[in-house]
């Protein structure tokens, strides 16, 4: 193979430029072709798909093949991919490995999510993969699983609009149960904002108090990590629920008072 035809893979994340789960893909994926890491300067958690238009960006060359970006993870692949931060266009978009799970209902607060969201509607293959972790991060099986997922995504592509969200056990690799196909499990939301008094008696709100609570519903995200098995939910753009276009048709719904369009 020609050296203009090795792949090209641009890995970032949501977790920043330092993050120790980005450094395991990226190396784990540095087999299979020229990987270019392109991530946000700082950690970004749960900057979903947001885009930076009130200010400019600036991108730092820290390394061969490594970019920091002042922006968000959108931002990273923007740049990366529509910027010239690229010698060319990449054949795949890999963004992690999170510190910590990314299933369900989270998948719109994600940034690592969010980036392949945004390689997608790029036109380009992408997955977001995720450690289902609150602390010790073992990264390996991940990172294998990674390679693996991209050799396969190289050879297959992905159709169109879909991008595959895939989350681990924070396990060994000898102790991964394998692999579940799954759809998006549904989080249980209760006591997730803290509201306190600050040391000038102000109030404070702090998001992200109690650790979550999954229902558990069969063949979920939540249902296979907590299996011990890795969990690879393929996502797509479309948010629009099919099943209730003709319902809301019967609303009659208009603004002059007249008959619906
Ligand atoms: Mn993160």
């Amino acid at each position: 193979m020609g050296r203009e035809e090795r792949p090209l893979i641009l890995v970032s994340n949501d977790d920043g430029i330092g993050s120790v789960g980005l450094k395991a893909l990226a190396e784990s994926l540095s087999g299979l072709g020229e990987v270019v890491v392109v991530a946000p300067d700082r950690e970004r958690s749960a900057a979903g798909h947001s885009l930076t238009l009130s200010r400019p960006l600036r991108a730092s060359h820290l390394d061969e093949g490594w970019y920091s970006v002042d922006g968000t993870p959108t931002d990273c692949i923007a740049l990366a991919v529509m910027g010239g931060l690229l010698p060319r266009r990449p054949h795949l978009v890999a963004a992690g490995i999170n510190h910590g799970a990314n299933m369900g209902d989270d998948v719109t607060y994600s940034g690592t999510v969010s980036s392949a969201i945004e390689a997608t509607l790029q036109g380009i293959p992408a997955f977001a993969m995720s450690v289902a972790g609150d602390g010790d991060f073992d990264f390996r099986a991940a990172a294998r699983f990674a390679k693996r997922l991209a050799e396969e995504i190289l050879r297959r592509g992905l159709p169109r609009d879909t991008l595959l969200n895939v989350n681990v056990p924070n396990l060994p690799p000898e102790a991964i149960r394998g692999v579940a196909v799954t759809r998006q499990g549904r989080r249980v939301y209760s006591e997730t904002v803290v509201r306190k008094i600050d040391p000038r008696g102000k109030t404070y709100y702090w998001i992200g108090g109690a650790a979550p609570k999954w229902e558990r519903l069969e063949d979920t995200d939540y249902d296979a990590v907590s299996a011990g098995r890795i969990s690879l939910t393929p996502l797509h753009l479309d948010l629009t629920n099919h099943r209730v276009i003709d319902e809301l048709k019967t609303w009659g719904l208009s603004v002059n008072g007249g008959p619906p369009a």
